[in-house]
């Protein structure tokens, strides 16, 4: 039996809450599964709003709107990052500004962070890495201080704290991820996190193609027709009836995974440091969102190595972010920025563990003796 990278499973009673939203007869957006999920985030967080979306991808789109993005502007985003916490914002004609990582934690660097700042820049969009909080202190007041918005790209942190505050909650809006390779899932989805009154009226409106359908189903306007901007950026209730199923066991969920991590580090600190392989670091004033388990090879060539020695024995390990400004699109807004050195140093190191909700004892207990059996010599 192999064991995969990732895999979805059934949390708890996703399939009742799909059959009871079919028995309703409403399977579109905005019924009564989705405001069970958006207020299941705004109680659980303290969020102002909270609007599930179609993907974290949309609602990251959602946020470039919001901010009235033109041509021209600069957004600056982490180096080591997903493909959307850039492009998201390239779509209204921003140009991302790449900012290099951290080396510990491989969050955006905010020591860096000032010095890319220009008369054209907008935003800047940390990205709480592995569900670990950024510095937001210190990027909150450089932003502050230059009148930036904040859009925390939030896809690995849902329910992960930093200085005892929710990540989510500290920029004026942030973006959730649902997708399977989350912690909490419907296969394909996400929110956006409104923290500031200022951006929900036009929020609702974006999202529903740029109509004020929102307000009319409110009863306060008598039609509803095109007012803004907008998309189809709402889920359809079939999916938010599997998310609520998800979310709203979302404590245990948290409990599993924060096991699955903590047996992982305990049982492999000792080979982590024999073969001189980082484990993830935690900052003191960060808790975590247990989102996944990485190691850092000494080199390209061990991992490549290690890689090889996992599947040798059914076992599924997989490495992310290619440096954004070394990607084929990418380059195209690099010409002349500094290069990030830290971001591409540890694309070409990092490997993600198999790390999923359903993960047995004895499938993580054949990942940690696979790897005690590797050694760098
Ligand atoms: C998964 C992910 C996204 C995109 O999420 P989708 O819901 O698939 O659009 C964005 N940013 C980061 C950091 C992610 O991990």
């Amino acid at each position: 039996m192999n064991i995969p990278f990732n895999r979805s499973s059934l949390q708890g009673r996703e399939l009742e809450y799909i059959q009871q939203t079919i028995a309703n007869g409403q399977i579109a957006g905005d019924q009564a599964f989705s405001k069970k999920c958006q207020s299941l985030l705004e109680n659980a967080l303290g969020a102002q709003r909270a609007l599930v979306t179609t993907s974290c991808t949309h609602a990251l789109e959602m946020a470039a709107l919001l901010l009235d993005l033109q041509p021209g502007d600069e957004v600056i985003v982490p180096d080591f990052a997903f493909v959307s916490t850039a492009n998201a914002f390239v779509l209204r004609g921003a140009r991302p500004v790449f900012c290099d990582i951290r080396p510990d934690t491989l969050n955006l660097d905010e020591t860096r962070l000032e010095a890319l700042i220009t008369p054209r820049t907008r935003a800047v969009v940390p990205l709480h890495y592995a569900g670990v909080g950024c510095e937001m202190d210190e990027i909150n007041a450089i932003a502050a201080r230059h009148g930036l918005a904040v859009v925390e790209d939030n896809a690995h942190g849902l329910f992960g704290k930093y200085k005892g505050r929710w990540l989510g909650t500290l920029g004026s809006l942030a973006a959730q991820s649902f997708h399977e390779t989350k912690n909490i899932t419907c296969g394909e989805g996400g929110a956006l996190l409104l923290n500031d009154d200022l951006f929900v009226n036009r929020a609702e409106i974006i999202r529903e193609k740029g109509t004020d359908r929102a307000r009319f189903f409110r009863g306060q306007v008598d039609k509803y027709s095109w007012v803004d901007l907008g998309s189809s950026y709402v889920m359809s209730d079939v999916l938010a009836a599997f998310l609520y199923g998800q979310l709203e066991m979302w404590p245990i969920i948290q409990a599993g995974r924060q096991q699955l991590w903590q047996r992982y580090d305990a049982e492999l600190r000792d080979w982590a440091r024999a073969n001189e392989v980082r484990t993830p670091h935690i900052p003191a004033h960060c808790d975590q969102a247990w989102h996944m388990y990485y190691l850092l090879l000494p080199t390209p060539r061990q991992r490549q190595a290690l890689i090889d020695h996992l599947n040798a024995r059914g076992i599924l390990a997989v490495f992310h972010y290619l440096p954004l400004h070394l990607s084929e699109y990418g380059r195209r807004f690099a010409s002349g920025a500094p290069d990030c050195p830290v971001s591409t140093a540890m694309s070409d190191r990092l490997l993600r563990l198999p790390f999923y909700n359903s993960m047995l004892p004895s499938d993580q207990t054949r990942v940690i003796e696979a790897l005690h059996e590797f050694s760098n010599a």
